[in-house]
């Protein structure tokens, strides 16, 4: 079994890069923004802000979080709901930003994603991977960009998806989203010793997934 690890900020690539090299390798991606963005979106859903700590760990003392994989995607279920069409909005993004500097959802959290990791060959992208939740990963890759060059990368996303936006709000929001990732107390975003950094400002799709492949394979045959 192997293990790889892709850290790195907001809009660099991890999930789209992660997903490719899974099926490349064929492994399973498990995209762990993902797994924060489900419960952000579920708290509200009961209306339970996303920075009220006292609520959010009553409510992760029983709740219950499963990854599935269907049809080669992940899904992620909360209490048996499955609220995977509902977690890729921009208010998702910051919700789970929120609920992710919280203890009780962290450690529930990087519980269940460290039993994935046990029972299959994984390909994980998240903030704190390499730094804490595969510490002995077998490849640890931290992807990079320029602010600039990932919200020029979202805005492209956003307006093919028939949304708008403007080049500077969503900077705007990715800046903050970085500083709230670097700067919270537990398990912020940053590069593992052991990771290998890789800017992607100025390669394309192709360019990186090689990249991570050649990283891989570099490593796997130590
Ligand atoms: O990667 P994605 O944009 O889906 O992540 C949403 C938010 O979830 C991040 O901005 C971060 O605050 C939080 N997160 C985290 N730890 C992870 C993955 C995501 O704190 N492993």
């Amino acid at each position: 079994m192997i293990s790889i690890a892709i850290d790195g900020p907001a809009g660099s690539g991890k999930s789209s890069i992660s997903k490719i090299i899974a099926e490349r390798l064929n492994i399973v991606h498990v995209d762990t923004g993902a797994m924060y963005r489900a419960i952000g979106v579920y708290a509200k859903s009961l209306g339970i802000a996303s920075k009220d700590e006292e609520k959010l760990n009553s409510l992760m003392e029983d709740i219950t979080i499963d990854v599935k994989l269907i049809d080669g995607n992940q899904h992620v279920f909360v209490n048996n709901q499955d609220l995977t069409d509902k977690i890729r909005t921009k208010e998702a993004g910051e919700l789970a930003s929120d609920v992710g500097t919280i203890k009780s959802v962290r450690e529930k959290l990087v519980l269940a994603q460290r039993e994935l990791s046990k029972k299959m060959s994984v390909i994980m992208d998240g903030r704190d991977i390499g730094t804490n939740v595969l510490k002995d990963a077998d490849v640890k890759i931290y992807l990079d960009a320029t602010a600039d060059e990932r919200a020029k990368r979202r805005l492209k996303d956003i307006l093919l998806g028939g949304s708008e936006a403007t080049f500077e709000e969503i900077k705007e929001k990715i800046i903050q989203r970085d500083y709230q990732d670097k700067n919270r107390k537990l398990n912020p975003l940053t590069k593992a010793d052991d990771a290998i950094l890789l800017d992607t400002t100025n390669l394309n799709l192709d360019e990186v997934v090689s990249a991570v492949l050649n990283i891989v394979s570099e490593k796997i045959k130590d």
